[in-house]
């Protein structure tokens, strides 16, 4: 299956944080003509084992990609509308989208907003504000009363639209597109052999507390890990040091929350591929699964390899295809050289500088 055709099956899937059991049934049964077993844990982490050739004991990779999507809750039912809490969503931009409101049973609905004859002319210069928005789901107030409550969740509903060239938009891209990518990465090696186990992991969770990455790490204890996430692209007014050229390749994390030695040999594969990708410096908290799988159980290596995208946490996020399938080329490349003496190089080592030119 193209990559394409993941990454649409799984932008259009339900999958809010706390509520991924149906993102993960479309996550598994995607990778399991992938994998040797596919499991769903108790938090509903999708975990797909795929066996090395090498020899025992194989060291085992972890790859992992957050299945979960930014959401808003119902905070309160007003007749027959809905009003809105906290929400990791960009709520600037959900005026004027079609919703899904998972209560009783999925009802569609829009937020809309009142017509600007209706508005004071401030109010009109002005974004609207979470408590703003209302949901309409066209229904009168009893028949609202009776299939939603608060604390249900809302979610963009949007197509996945192919734009022009190579270029995509949809929502939940954040981080449909890393699953994706693992997806590839599959394919890629299925005739390809590799000595090392793979565990792929479609966590959940990520955009809350990064809860399926702690508890799916702790339990898996693999040798190694490589995060796959998404990170910002350029865009008009976005700062350019924060951001990368979407098309431009995909991106390799470096700083104190990843593994230095894992880092340059993934960057030493892109290079042998001459696989243009970019640098980016993270002096804290990437911000990512890898902040919880790079201290689970005693420590763990870990990798981030994230894909540009415009819009984040929006419903027109935009990705490029050719950054998605550049890092499961990297990774299908990189992955035939992990061995258990790759393992052992990764183990702590006085750092060397190279000699200052004469
Ligand atoms: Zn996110």
């Amino acid at each position: 299956m193209p990559l394409l055709s993941f990454l649409r099956t799984l932008s259009t899937a339900h999958g809010p944080t706390g509520g991924e059991g149906a993102v993960a049934e479309i996550a598994a049964q995607l990778l399991a003509p992938l994998c040797d077993e596919v499991t769903i844990d108790p938090l509903f982490n999708v975990i797909g084992r795929k066996q090395g050739q090498g020899p025992e004991p194989r060291p085992q990779l972890m790859l992992m990609a957050h299945l979960d999507e930014v959401y808003a809750l119902v905070a309160a039912v007003e007749g027959p509308f809905l009003r809105l809490t906290q929400t990791h969503a960009d709520y600037r931009l959900l005026v004027g989208q079609e919703v899904i409101v998972l209560g009783r049973r999925p009802l569609a609905g829009v937020i809309g907003d009142r017509p600007p004859h209706l508005m004071a002319a401030e109010e009109r210069q002005r974004m609207p504000r979470l408590h703003d928005l209302v949901v309409d789901l066209g229904r009168d107030a009893a028949e609202v009363a009776a299939w939603v409550s608060p604390g249900d969740v809302v979610l963009v509903d949007r197509p996945f639209v192919e734009l022009q060239g190579r270029r995509v938009t949809g929502k939940a891209l954040d981080n449909r597109a890393g699953v994706s990518v693992m997806l590839a990465t599959l394919q890629h090696l299925q005739d390809q052999p590799h000595a090392c186990d793979l565990l792929a992991v479609a966590s959940v969770g990520e955009e809350l507390n990064l809860l399926g990455a702690h508890t799916a790490s702790f339990r898996l204890r693999p040798d190694l890990a490589i995060v796959l996430d998404v990170t910002f692209a350029e865009q008009p007014g976005a700062d350019k040091d924060k951001t990368f050229p979407l098309g431009g390749g995909p991106v390799l994390g470096i700083g104190p929350n990843l593994h230095p030695r894992l880092g340059e040999a993934l960057a030493a594969t892109a290079a042998r591929l001459e696989l243009a990708h970019g640098l980016e410096p993270l002096p804290a908290n990437s911000g990512t699964d890898a902040w919880a799988v790079q201290v689970a159980a005693g420590g763990r290596p870990t990798a981030l390899i994230s894909l540009p995208i415009r819009n984040m946490h929006s419903p027109v996020e935009v990705a490029d295809l050719a950054d998605l399938e550049g890092a499961a080329r990297w990774l299908a490349a990189f992955i035939p050289e992990v061995d258990a003496a790759f393992l052992a190089g990764l183990a702590y080592q006085l750092p060397t500088f190279d000699e200052a030119p004469a």
